[in-house]
């Protein structure tokens, strides 16, 4: 269940000049905004002056994301993936489910129980994990989503369970020999009742899992530790770039949507995600809360493709090269084989 962002960079210089003057005033007016409390504020987003952000956290890869390590259980990663958010007073996390991992998953299928019994929503995110370009035709995928419905729409009878992640953020942009698949999936979903839900930043966790379970199978600590070391810089460097880069595109701090996975490596990591969130200013929102933002409704030809504000710099020729740079993922393949 890999998440691919592939995202073509355009970089015009010229425009980091202008951006650098207009961030500059969005500061001072943000920073004049943060200490002036509104209706809205809570203690919880009681971060440094100008430096807090609002920020959903949204699950992906219900019920089971990858291999199951050794000696664990699907319920019992849930579980301590819910625990670890209602710590940090996360109101609500979309789980986004692929409902083929209830059969091929053994022991899984309890996790989406579960994740209701805690209050948070599930949503769709296709039967079967199929991307949108990778998908033979259009409607091979809108039969897909619709397979993936009855086991989500079963748990959440009242709630608003029309809410898709589309897998590996592929909103149909890159469909051979089919330009119009993105624009027809979005009117398609459109017409059935869902919105879409967007993601503005990602740490990568997916990248982690395999490695994670062949590593704990060997019992390799060392090799975990490193793991962890290369993981959490990795997420204060991602945080850092999304600060900057929602300034770069938007003269402002968007409010945030995470994607993370439901898998062991991510449950095991969260505690010190949610330590490093809070510390760098987070405020946990809603999905609906986070895409009522003006940014989350530009629409335009690449909507919901890859990460929002990448996408944005992309098409709003906003120079980032002078941004902080997240390191590559390490070497993961070969360890603990
Ligand atoms: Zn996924």
């Amino acid at each position: 269940m890999k998440l691919r962002i592939c995202m073509g960079a355009v970089l015009l210089a010229g425009a980091a000049a202008a951006n650098a003057e207009a961030n500059a005033s969005a500061n001072a007016a943000a920073a004049q905004a943060a200490a002036q409390p509104g209706p809205g504020s809570t203690i919880a987003s009681a971060a440094p002056a100008g430096r807090g952000f609002d920020i959903a956290i949204t699950v992906d890869d219900l019920s089971a994301h990858g291999s199951l390590p050794p000696g664990m259980n699907w319920p019992a990663i849930a579980k301590s993936y819910l625990a670890t958010l209602k710590a940090h007073r996360v109101p609500e996390a979309y789980g986004f489910v692929n409902a083929l991992r209830l059969k091929d998953a053994p022991g899984s299928e309890p996790v989406l129980d579960i994740w209701r019994q805690a209050g948070y929503p599930l949503g769709n995110h296709t039967y079967s994990h199929l991307g949108l370009s990778q998908a033979p035709s259009l409607q091979a995928w809108e039969d897909n989503v619709k397979q993936g419905e009855p086991p989500i729409q079963a748990r959440m009878a009242g709630a608003d369970w029309r809410v898709l992640r589309y897998p590996f953020l592929d909103a149909g942009n890159g469909a051979a020999g089919d330009p119009g698949r993105h624009d027809a999936a979005q009117a398609w979903l459109k017409g059935r009742g869902y919105r879409i839900a967007d993601v503005s930043v990602s740490f990568d966790d997916w990248a982690y899992t395999e490695t994670y379970a062949r590593c704990l199978a060997k019992n390799d600590t060392a090799a975990i530790d490193a793991m962890k070391r290369d993981y959490f810089t990795r997420v204060d460097a991602a945080i850092a770039r999304m600060k900057a880069l929602s300034q770069a595109v938007y003269g402002r701090q968007i409010p945030e949507v995470l994607l993370t996975h439901m898998g062991a490596w991510s449950a095991a990591t969260l505690p010190e995600v949610m330590a490093r969130l809070d510390a760098a200013g987070a405020h946990y929102v809603t999905l609906a809360q986070a895409q009522l933002d003006a940014a989350y409704r530009e629409g335009g030809p690449q909507a919901a493709n890859g990460t929002l504000p990448e996408r944005a710099a992309t098409e709003k020729h906003v120079d980032t090269s002078g941004l902080p740079q997240v390191p590559q993922v390490g070497q993961l393949d070969a360890m603990c084989r």
